[in-house]
């Protein structure tokens, strides 16, 4: 869509907005917010430099760091003030990827598509090894694992291993989603509310599950399977480790060895599904001797475990001590540079707040900016933050009873199609209200749930904490089939467009939020929905 389509489309709707709405709505306001959005968008240049010239912001790496810092000045430079990192504790060193080589040198020479695995050690310079293929047995105890790898020790040692099946990816026949049906997403954002707040926080722990996690004849999980598997090669010998990604077209999914320790596993790559179908083939067939030779270069860093949360604010009038967040994180995985998950979602928010800025806009309550650090490791920026800020509904600091609602935006490209707010059904009303003006950019409603689980991304972690965590709802587009923690999560997959418009119903929310006589509705004390119970750790 074009400016002038956007604009045009913005003036047709204005006269009709205030009809049914409860809220206030500040035509004028919502009219420039628009403006600003369209003809001075910072919204590419900002992606240009999270994505290409910080490149993967991995937790604890140098490049997350500096891309912290540099969206701190960035805000301040264009009028936020209160600029600062604030630090949490990682509790692991930053790790960080430099140079990855692996090919192919017998029985013909070929480079393959690889992605190293976090904090996993690099090799001492190029090794060339024979290739092995261990295949392990599904749902086995743990003696029968023991047993099988006992098996196989000697073929390991000084071999490279190919571990699992090759994962048979089938052709797909039907495109992936690209954008909600307006239909569903008005059923699912603005039905009626079910009947008074249950309380209900979730179903219970998890029940007929594995049964008593103790007993020895129980199959492993692929967790137990997996810290299994990993100290035993290191152990065995083995001169370093493949993995398959088991996705079409060449995408790899490349995450971490659990232990975040180098010296518990060997140096590991994930290899695209179609060049390990080729090493497993090869030697299925006896084509061999099927030979490697990788060089990979990786580094630690002990500052990372220090890792900054970045925050800047529009200052509040009257109502000043009253808080209303917006944000997303900045860190990414390493195999691209992290566009859809999540710059693109870090570069709508900040530019919701530069273009209130740039309006002038002095908002009653304050504006805040957090961008937040470790989401990807378990959302431990934002949970550090709402423990240190707001406690918890239950232990509550004296800033709990002050905030107003958390915006969180961080499932791709997509434009915003409406929000999810944790909340009662006043909450969601108000959105619904303050988000009708933006039915042009595609603005559906709003929803509210009343689960306190953590998980998804950081407006839980809001929610847990009794918070009103409101997360932006958005189109699919690419994100599950193609760039979602995958090699191929890069600049061009991003919408301009639809970033624009995520910036424009953001930005307005917030104001109509940070503007009105009370603040967002939240539950109650005694209407508080309970804590869900944690599962057991593994
Ligand atoms: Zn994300």
């Amino acid at each position: 869509m074009t400016e002038r389509v956007l604009l045009a489309l913005g003036a047709a709707v204005l006269c009709g907005v205030v009809v049914g709405s409860q809220e206030r709505i500040d035509t004028d306001m919502n009219w420039r917010i628009r403006q600003e959005a369209t003809t001075n968008s910072q919204v590419m240049p900002t992606l240009h430099r999270l994505t290409d010239v910080y490149g993967p912001r991995l937790t604890g790496s140098p490049n997350l760091e500096a891309a912290g810092r540099w969206a701190v000045d960035q805000m301040e430079a264009w009028g936020l003030t209160n600029g600062h990192l604030e630090p949490f504790d990682f509790e692991h060193p930053g790790w960080s990827n430099e140079r990855l080589s692996v090919h192919l040198v017998s029985p013909a020479t070929d480079a393959l598509v690889v992605e190293a695995l976090a904090w996993t050690p690099g090799t001492d310079g190029p090794v060339r090894a024979e290739v092995y293929h261990l295949t392990l047995p599904t749902r086995l105890t743990g003696g029968e694992l023991d047993s099988h790898l006992d098996g196989v020790r000697d073929d390991l040692r000084g071999k490279v291993a190919l571990v699992g099946e090759h994962a048979q990816v089938g052709v797909t026949m039907t495109g992936p989603a690209r954008r909600r049906e307006d239909a569903q997403l008005t059923q699912q954002l603005n039905a009626p509310p079910p009947g008074p707040a249950s309380g209900r926080g979730g179903r219970g722990g998890r029940g007929g599950g594995r049964g008593d996690p103790a007993a020895e004849d129980r199959p492993l999980t692929a967790r137990e399977v997996e810290t299994r598997v990993a100290a035993f090669l290191l152990e065995a010998g083995a001169v370093a480790r493949v993995n398959d990604a088991g996705r079409d077209h060449g995408q790899i999914r490349a995450f971490q060895n659990r232990t975040y320790d180098v010296n518990q596993v060997v140096p590991t790559v994930v290899m695209r599904n179609e060049d390990y179908g080729r090493i497993a083939r090869l030697i299925a067939f006896g084509s061999g001797p099927v030979k490697l030779e990788l060089d990979i270069v990786n580094r630690t860093h002990p500052e990372g475990r220090t890792v900054h949360n970045a925050i800047a604010e529009l200052p509040g009038t009257d109502l000043a001590d009253e808080v209303i967040m917006l944000g997303g994180h900045l860190d990414s995985w390493h195999a691209a540079t992290g566009a859809t998950d999540n710059a693109i979602g870090v570069t709508v928010m900040m530019e919701a707040a530069r273009i209130l800025a740039a309006l002038g806009v002095e908002p009653r309550r304050t504006i805040r900016v957090a961008l937040w650090g470790g989401e990807e490791q378990g959302l431990l920026g934002s949970q550090a933050y709402v423990k240190e800020h707001f406690g918890t509904a239950e232990e509550p600091t004296a800033e709990h009873a002050t905030f107003g609602g958390y915006f969180n935006i961080d499932a791709g490209t997509g434009r915003a199609r409406g929000v999810q707010v944790f909340g009662p059904p006043e909450a969601g009303e108000i959105l619904r209200d303050v988000l009708a003006p933006f039915r042009d950019l595609g603005v559906i409603g709003a929803r509210t749930t009343s689960s306190r689980r953590r998980g998804g991304s950081d407006h839980t972690s809001f929610n847990e904490a009794g918070l009103p965590g409101i997360s932006v709802q958005q189109d699919p587009i690419q994100y599950g089939s193609y760039t979602w923690h995958t090699n191929l999560d890069t600049y061009e997959r991003v919408l301009e467009q639809d970033a624009i418009a995520s910036a424009i119903s953001v930005a307005a929310a917030l104001y109509h939020l940070a503007m009105r006589d009370e603040l967002l509705p939240r539950f109650a004390p005694d209407a508080m929905p309970r804590l869900p119970p944690r599962p057991p750790a593994r």
